[in-house]
């Protein structure tokens, strides 16, 4: 196949992987940019396969079918709530399919500067990659506990193995056939990733997934070197730095630094707060026929989704809840924060698949100097976006996360199954104060109820 037309599918694949990333930034294009990067990779393995003289096409043609039909098949049943870990499992196959690569080419017979470098290169990343996400899969999906679970002295441990990996590396670059050396730069590189991950725990999980996510980018990338594949450098770097900036976006909207998500512990300050003494004799229960009279006279309604939406699977209940309003010509929007749920973009997700205009999709910080004209704010499974102590409070371990001002609604409905805390552990004061109801009981029952007894009342 000549040169040109093969570097110009590549600069075409590469286009469709940027126009494919544009297009994820929204929900209403993101399908669009999904099939786009995915016609982006079509290209470029067709054409790699043509420009590599790759014959034995029955061995590929039956991998895409194995490996379509498992992907499919995955994406169909995973439940919104697990993706998390689907994302965790993608990320240690890339980590590890770069490692192949690499290791593949160690036995080749190139062992010029630029290969080896990045040989070595890639099998650390690849392999670190590997084995830290298939611990964060574990962790999220149950098989081992998802706390932080404490390994001593952890930062020397990580320090020590970083300068071995390293110093292996280099080593390698040296003598390129030294099989040992390989093997053990494999194996200190998969103890760093399982050593890297396990002290990480709760909340801080979606932000280690992405972190990997930027690391299976990255070991692409220079994957990309050993064979000198200009798509794969492309496609690699784009992982790599979108990773890169969600987990920066994710740490920012939990206010915490990497530092503390990937050295600190999570979760321990909240224990010293009593939750007695927070909401004592101060929560008001409601139920459904008392919301909805709240409702009847509303005229601005804003909707706070948060996890326990997802847990319930109300997002359609809540649709119905938002017709019943709009048709009573209530005025209806939804509170977007950036890290309600548990990934970025769950919420939109959610509500995406229960049709909710996106326009009414409204972002926190546009949304938050509205609270104050806002008659009800409904939050429906949202806890840790909603606490003030965020604001108010310097001692605690949430102070400095921007959250969702829906206590400045002039009343807040709260509703959940109990006054359990959030992922951080943390009691909130919004359910104790004046203008709170909380409406007990799972979300998606609570919201059929109420639309019901809204109709009733017509
Ligand atoms: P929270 O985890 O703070 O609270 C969820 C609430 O949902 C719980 O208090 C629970 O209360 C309630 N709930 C659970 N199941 C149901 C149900 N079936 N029906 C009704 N309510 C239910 O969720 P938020 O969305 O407010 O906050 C997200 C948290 O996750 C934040 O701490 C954030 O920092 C963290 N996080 C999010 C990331 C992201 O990318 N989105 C990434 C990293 C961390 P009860 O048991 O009483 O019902």
């Amino acid at each position: 196949m000549q040169t040109e037309f093969i570097y110009l599918a590549y600069l075409v694949a590469a286009v469709l992987f940027i126009l494919g990333i544009k297009g994820l930034t929204k929900p209403r294009t993101a399908v669009k940019g999904n099939q786009l990067s995915a016609l982006g990779m079509l290209i470029a393995v067709v054409v790699t396969l043509f420009d590599q003289n790759i014959l034995s096409f029955q061995w590929i043609i039956a991998g895409v079918i194995i490996g379509g039909v498992i992907g499919a098949t995955m994406a169909t049943k995973v439940q919104m709530t697990a993706m998390p870990q689907m994302v965790a499992v993608l990320n240690g196959f890339g980590g590890g399919a770069s490692l192949a690569v690499a290791l593949a080419n160690f036995y080749g017979l190139n062992h010029d500067l630029v290969p080896m470098i990045s040989i070595s290169a890639t099998v650390l990343i690849g392999a670190v990659t590997l084995s830290g996400s298939f611990v964060a899969y574990a962790k999220l999906q149950e098989l081992i506990s998802g706390n932080p679970i404490a390994v001593p002295g952890n930062k020397v441990l990580n320090a020590v193995l970083l300068i071995a990996a390293i110093g292996l590396s280099i080593a390698i670059v040296n003598e390129p056939t030294n099989t040992a050396l390989m093997v053990a730069l494999v194996a200190v590189a998969i103890v760093l990733g399982l050593v890297l991950v396990i002290p990480i725990g709760g909340a801080d999980m979606p932000v280690v997934i992405a972190l990997l996510n930027s690391y299976s980018g990255i070991a692409a990338a220079t994957a990309g070197f050993i064979t000198n594949n200009t798509v794969l450098i492309v496609s690699g770097s784009l992982v790599g730095a979108s990773g890169l900036i969600l987990t920066s976006i994710m740490c920012k909207a939990m206010n915490r630094s990497l530092t503390n998500v990937l050295f600190g512990v999570m979760g321990e300050v909240g224990e010293t707060v009593d939750a007695d003494e927070v909401y004592a004799g101060k929560v008001k229960s409601s139920s459904p026929e008392e919301v909805a009279m709240l409702l009847e006279t509303a005229e601005r309604v804003v909707i706070v989704p948060g996890y326990g939406l997802a847990m319930a699977q109300a997002q359609h209940a809540v649709r119905d809840l938002a017709n019943v309003l709009e048709e009573r010509g209530t005025e209806v929007q939804y509170a977007i924060h950036p890290v309600a749920g548990r990934m970025p973009g769950h919420m939109n997700v959610l509500l995406a698949e229960a049709e909710v205009p996106y326009e009414q999709l409204v972002e926190m910080d546009t949304i938050n100097p509205q609270f104050e004209q806002t008659d009800v704010a409904i939050v429906i499974g949202a806890n840790d976006v909603t606490n003030p102590m965020a604001r108010e409070d310097k001692g605690s371990p949430i102070y400095g996360m921007p959250i969702l001002n829906v206590d400045k609604a002039k009343t807040v409905v709260v509703v959940k199954r109990s006054l359990s805390p959030g992922f951080a552990g943390l009691p909130n004061p919004l359910f104790a104060k004046d203008n709170a109801l909380m409406l007990f009981g799972d979300g998606k029952k609570a919201i059929v109820d109420l639309s019901a007894s809204l109709k009733e009342a017509d």
